[in-house]
């Protein structure tokens, strides 16, 4: 049976969200972009009302949904502030890593107060060396008696400069074949040597704290390897691979999905040669396009969170639905701003800032190029007579 219709419980979950996000998030959402303000203060409230901890075991303080669930959560934080819906799932993005691979204390260590907001947390694996060349990272962990000593540098990281809690990797050793061989590490604000350095500043997705974060010569005890040494490279591939490539289309359906609100708002408003605009044929070519290009995405999106909830293999579905959606969602802000003439490159409207958005969210989550090179290597191999 192919159903593709949200249930009762995931529609009134959805609206008790969005009423949330319209009296938090929506009226401050210019602002935070203008100032590049990260709202933090915010966390605990998204923490009490269950954004945070949505998709984790109710054991550990979550709220024992699944990943449908929180795509939702993204995609209706985008549609007002894409800058802090990075944030967030970044946030989701560590607790995912360490959910994954993680033992049972320091899930019961962490777990809790990540739920509930009093802790931020990031994922930091990129370096200066390039984010597509993820196992040639060149940050180190060196065993020091039981524990490790770790140097080196990650940039681009969202949260880097609030998170409380931040798991990175690092290389701790080379296979047999001279290859590197990654571990995680969990890192905590006061871990000395441990904390941001330069707060990048971006075009979109402002609201969103971008930058380095640095560990220079930082001393952790054994209980701060996550997971087998040796083993990291696959918790981060899975984590960036599946909730974040999921919630970069996510982001992007928020995006598409204002982008034709306000749209549809401006047009019916608008009057030329004395009558709306909405009643241009051109105008409408330029909103069914954006009609198309949401609900395609949303259901490479969705679909690809349905498997995950299934326990099925999802890298190529999430993969084509962060590289489709991001493109559509550049394409539909730009029509949002054609349509609107203009009154569209004013930042009196958010088109703008949509538009800005959905161009910053090229590159996170893996460059369009990374997608279709996982892509690529599914269909020569599935589609094989
Ligand atoms: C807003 C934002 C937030 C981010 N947040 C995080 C975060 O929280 N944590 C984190 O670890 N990282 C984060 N990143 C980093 C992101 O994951 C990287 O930008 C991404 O992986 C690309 O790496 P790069 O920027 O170094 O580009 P490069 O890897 O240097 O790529 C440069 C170009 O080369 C192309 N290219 C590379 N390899 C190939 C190939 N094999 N075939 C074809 N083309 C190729 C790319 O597509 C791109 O066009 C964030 C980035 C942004 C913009």
């Amino acid at each position: 049976m192919v159903d593709f219709t949200f249930t009762e419980d995931q529609e009134m979950l959805r609206a008790a969200f969005r009423e949330f996000i319209e009296a938090e998030i929506a009226p401050h959402a210019a602002k935070w972009d203008a100032d590049d303000y990260c709202p933090v203060e915010l966390w605990p409230k998204m923490g009490e009302v269950g954004m945070l901890g949505i998709f984790v075991p109710e054991e550990l303080g979550g709220a024992g949904l699944g990943h449908i669930e929180r795509v939702m959560v993204i995609e209706e934080i985008a549609r007002h502030s894409a800058g802090l819906a990075i944030a967030v799932f970044t946030h989701h993005l560590c607790m995912g890593a360490i959910l994954d691979g993680a033992s049972e204390d320091q899930k019961k260590k962490y777990m809790p107060s990540l739920c509930d907001g009093s802790k931020i947390c990031g994922l930091a694996v990129t370096e200066p060396g390039g984010g597509s060349d993820y196992m040639g990272q060149k940050t180190t962990g060196v065993k020091d008696g039981e524990g490790w000593i770790v140097n080196g540098r990650k940039c681009f990281i969202t949260n880097g400069g609030p998170a409380d809690i931040t798991v990175c990797t690092a290389v701790t050793g080379q296979d047999d074949r001279g290859r590197n061989q990654l571990s995680c590490f969990i890192f905590e604000k006061e871990d000395e040597g441990f904390g941001p350095g330069r707060k990048e500043h971006k075009m979109g997705l402002r609201g969103s704290w971008t930058g380095d974060v640095i560990m220079d010569e930082v001393r952790l005890s054994a209980d701060r390897l996550m997971g087998a040494e040796g083993k990291g490279a696959g918790v981060g591939m899975k984590a960036i691979g599946e909730i974040g490539r999921a919630s970069m289309s996510a982001i992007a359906c928020g995006i598409i999905r204002g982008c034709i609100e306000e749209s549809v708002k401006f047009a019916n408003e608008r009057v030329l040669y004395g009558k709306p605009i909405s009643k241009i044929q051109a105008i409408q070519f330029h909103i069914a396009e954006m009609r198309m290009w949401y609900e395609a995405s949303r259901l490479l999106t969705y679909r690809a969170a349905s498997l995950k909830d299934k326990g099925q293999p999802a890298i190529t579905e999430f993969a084509m639905a962060k590289g489709f959606s991001v493109d559509m969602s550049v394409k539909a802000s730009q029509n949002a701003i054609e349509l609107m003439g203009g009154y569209g490159v004013m930042n009196e409207y958010p088109v703008e800032r949509f538009h800005r958005d959905a161009l910053a969210s090229i590159s996170s989550g893996g460059t369009t190029e990374i997608q279709k090179l996982i892509i690529a290597g599914d269909t020569l191999r599935a589609f094989t007579a």
